[in-house]
This record gives structure tokens, sequence and C-alpha cells, in this order.
């Protein structure tokens, strides 16, 4: 059975004030599944992401301290390296000095190693007192036993001045003899001790050094998995979700072609080509007849059938470079580059007579294939001269539609400006 709507309801819709739909209503819901499963993809990125920015953090952290562990090591050596060699110096001075009171045995070489004596006492109890552990650990390490020969070598010393002034040179000699063994046991282990610590601490910064460079290596594999497996996804996946998004900005959902936001666009830049080049170009509006009466007689789902035909019969008879779009419910409009006006009409006319003479397949209640039959008006403008605003033009397009719809509708009127 074919039903012919184009005939049944035209009584009536004369004189029918036609309504504009309002554009922001039919901006399509941005959010489908695809794009909610879009989302997950990227939530589980960005979870990777933040992991792998705190084990960067983390390492870094862990660097500083290195780094400031090197430094306070650094530091402590040049410390303790400075005492103990002041202190070598002032053993090696005051028994000098021991040697050549006991030479000379005038008072003033006397008042020098007593000099000499408090000199190194004062910088042995300020080391001692420092509160440097490595200090404290050397002085006491029972292998070196520096504490206990600094007091026995002080002790010498004392005791050779003593004897001097005293009147005892034999006792002075011999107590010469044992500060100056004592000299070289002390010079020996002061040096030993302080050669080991030093190796120690060397071995201490270079183990801290190798660790600041596990950490750099971390920190840059850690980059070069995320840049792999985390930055390079996560841009794809924000540029394939911008690209998602931007198809439902710009696309009617229902029929696949552009909607009204796109058109619009689209036919700015085909104004735009016409002022640049001023080839002459044509804007038709079409619009479904009786259509209403498609939906209350078959059911909006045989409507959406209807819409999806025509736009269908509209891809493949209108030529490849003409823009279309879906403005309003039943309302389409196409933009029709470098066209003379009679050719404008030609491409019009030959989609109309194709919806005219091409019926909608639908099944019916019974599920029974049945054809329906229905047509479109079209109002064109064709410019060919003059400038032109877009809103102008689909005004005069839509003033000719009018007219086709108030002629009886299913033909197309045009304009030439
Ligand atoms: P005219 O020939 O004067 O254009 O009459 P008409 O019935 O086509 O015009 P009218 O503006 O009265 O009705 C348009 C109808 O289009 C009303 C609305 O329900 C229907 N419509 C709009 N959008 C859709 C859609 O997406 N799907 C369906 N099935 N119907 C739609
Ligand atoms: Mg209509
Ligand atoms: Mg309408």
């Amino acid at each position: 059975m074919t039903s012919d709507i184009t005939t049944e309801k035209r009584e009536n819709t004369k004189n029918r004030k036609r309504k504009r739909v309002n554009p922001a209503t039919l901006i399509p819901a941005p959010m489908g599944p695809e794009l909610l499963k879009k989302d997950d993809k990227l939530r589980s990125l960005t979870r990777a992401y933040v992991t792998a920015f705190s084990i960067i953090a983390f390492i870094s952290i862990l660097g500083h301290i290195v780094t400031a562990h090197i430094t306070s090591r650094q530091r402590d050596n040049a410390n303790v390296t400075f005492r103990i060699t002041n202190i070598r110096s002032l053993v090696d001075e005051v028994s000098s000095q021991a040697a050549t009171f006991h030479a000379t045995g005038n008072s003033f070489d006397d008042t020098l190693l007593g000099g000499d004596i408090s000199d190194l006492q004062q910088k042995f109890v300020e080391a001692e007192a420092s509160g440097n552990d490595d200090i404290d650990r050397i002085f006491h390490d029972p292998r070196y036993q520096i504490s206990k020969s600094m007091k026995i070598f002080v002790q010498h010393a004392q005791d050779i001045g003593r004897y001097e002034r005293t009147g005892h040179p034999d006792k002075a000699t011999a107590m010469l003899k044992a500060l100056t063994d004592q000299q070289r046991i002390l010079g020996l282990n002061l040096d030993q001790a302080l050669r080991q610590y030093r190796t120690h601490v060397m071995e201490e910064i270079e183990r801290a050094y190798d660790l600041q460079l596990y950490g750099v290596l971390v920190i840059l594999l850690t980059l070069l998995l995320e840049m792999t497996f985390i930055f390079r996804p996560l841009v794809k996946n924000l540029a394939e979700y911008h690209r998602n998004i931007l198809h439902l900005a710009l696309t009617d959902m229902l029929t696949g072609i552009n909607n009204r936001r796109a058109f619009m666009q689209l036919a700015h830049v085909g104004l735009a080509y016409y002022k640049r080049h001023k080839t002459p170009f044509a804007l038709a509006m079409m619009d479904l007849d009786h259509f209403k009466s498609v939906n209350d007689t078959y059911g909006h789902k045989v409507g959406d059938l209807v819409l999806q035909h025509y736009t269908s019969l509209m891809k493949k008879t209108l030529r490849a470079n003409d823009t279309l779009g879906r403005i309003g419910g039943e309302e389409f409009a196409i933009f029709l580059p470098q066209t003379t006006p009679e050719e404008a009409l030609a491409v019009i006319e030959r989609f109309r007579k194709c919806v005219a003479t091409t019926p909608c397949p639908y099944k019916d209640a019974d599920g029974a294939p049945q054809n329906l039959s229905y047509s479109s008006s079209f109002g064109i403008v064709a410019v060919t001269q003059g400038t032109w605003a877009l809103d102008e033009l689909i005004v005069k397009a839509d003033e000719q539609l009018y007219k086709a719809k108030d002629g009886g509708r299913n033909c197309a009127i045009m304009t030439k400006i």
C-alpha cells in the first residue's frame, strides 16, 4: 500500500505560521556510551600518570637527601682533617721545642715550650668538645689509643720542662727520648687514623654518588615509560575524545549530517569564498510537507525513518561539494557553492522530484513492508552579485519557502539577487 501524505492534508495548511526551531535545543547530548568508556580509560591513564609522578617526586626528594648527606660528609671530612692535621703539627712542634729547651735550657725556650704544650692541649680539648662523632671515634679507637697517647705525650713534655727547670738534665734526657718515641707513635697513629677515616668517608661519598646515579636512572626510566605508556596514549585519547566531542557537537544524531551549528559555520566559509572570488552561489531552505501528519498518522518512529530517508536521497542526488545541514526538526538547508541560478534550480528540482517519486519504505504495526510517499518544498536564494550577510540570505530563502508552501507545496521557488 502506498499512502500519499502530500495530498492528504493539503487543504488546511494555507496561512499556517511556520515555527522556527531554537538551535540550542538541537545540540546533541555530548556524552554517548563510547565517550563514557573513553572516560574510564582516561581515568586509569591519569592514575598511572599520578603514580609515575609520585615515583619521580619521591626519588627527587631522596636525591636531595643524598646530596645533603654528601655535602655534610665533605664538610665533616674537611673539619676532621683540619683538626687532626693541626694537632699532628702541634705534636711535632712540642717535641722539637722540648728538644730545643733541653739543649739551650734558657727560659725563653721554656716559655715557648709551655705555650706549645698549652696550644696542643687546647686544640685537643677543643676537638674533643666539638661534638663531632668522627673525631670522637678517632680519638677513642682502641687500635690507635690517641687520647691515651696524647695524655702521655703531654705529660712527658711537661716533665722535660720540669726536670730542666729543677736541674735534672739526665732525667730530662731520658724523658726526651721517651717523648720522641711517643711523638713517633702518636704521629703514626694520627696519620693512620686520619687516612683510614678519609678512606671510609670517601667510600661513603662514592656510595652516595652511586645511589644518586641510580636515582637519576630510575627517574629517566620512569619518564621514558611515562612518555611511552601514559603520556602518548593520554594525548592520543584526549585528541580522540576531542574529535568525538566535536563530531557530536557538529553532527545531527538522527540523520548523521551537519547540524545547524556546523551548517552555519560551513555556509560562512562558502560566503567568504564568494566574497573573495565573486563566483555565484545559492542557498536553499527546505521543509518536509505535512510532516506533522506523518507523525500523527504513522507514528514518530516512521517520521524518523522518513527524515533519514530524505537525508539519504539528499546525499545521493546532490553534488559532492554541496553542503547539507539539518536546521530544525524537518527543516533542512543546502549551500551550493560556485553555482549559477540555473544550475541551482536544476539541482534542487532534481532532488525535489527524486523525493516526490521515491517513497520511504517502512514496516507497519504487523511488520508488513509498506511505502510512504512524501514531498518537500524549497525556497532558494541565488546570489550573483552584491554583499550579503548569511542571516539576510536565510531570511530571503525562507521567504521563498513560505511562497512554495503557500503555492501548494512540493515545489521550489527561487529568487535571484
Ligand atoms: P508544513 O507542510 O507546513 O511544513 O507542515 P508540517 O506538518 O510539516 O509542519 P509543522 O511545523 O506543523 O510540523 C513539523 C513536525 O515535525 C512537528 C514535529 O513533531 C515534527 N518533528 C520535528 N522534529 C522531528 C523528529 O526529529 N522526528 C520526528 N519524527 N518528527 C519531528
Ligand atoms: Mg514541514
Ligand atoms: Mg517546519
